[in-house]
């Protein structure tokens, strides 16, 4: 199979899925630690905070604690789009 026809059967296998995540504001935090304190699963929301990238952790449930536990309004819901690979 040459490289075109791979690259195609590889585009034909992949699909996505909307998941909602929880996205920080890293600008506004001041790292009290309140959204990880608060976690049920005991997910470091802090850290995500510190790095400015959304909780991608599969044990997250999507409670909303932490968006509600922040006091600096640090944190919300946004829907993001996955990548999936059938194969
Ligand atoms: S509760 Fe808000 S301000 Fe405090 S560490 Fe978490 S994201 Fe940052
Ligand atoms: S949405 Fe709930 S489970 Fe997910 S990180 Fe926030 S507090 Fe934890």
């Amino acid at each position: 199979m040459n490289m075109w026809r791979t690259f195609r059967a590889l585009f034909l296998q992949q699909k996505t899925r909307m998941e909602g995540v929880v996205v920080p504001d890293n600008i506004r935090c001041v790292q009290c630690g309140i959204c990880s304190y608060n976690c049920p699963i005991g997910i470091d929301v802090r850290r995500y905070a510190w790095w400015g990238k959304p909780i991608r952790d599969s044990h997250c449930v999507t409670c909303g604690e932490c968006v509600a536990r922040c006091p600096r309004g640090v944190l919300r819901f946004e829907v993001l789009e996955q990548t999936l690979s059938s194969g």
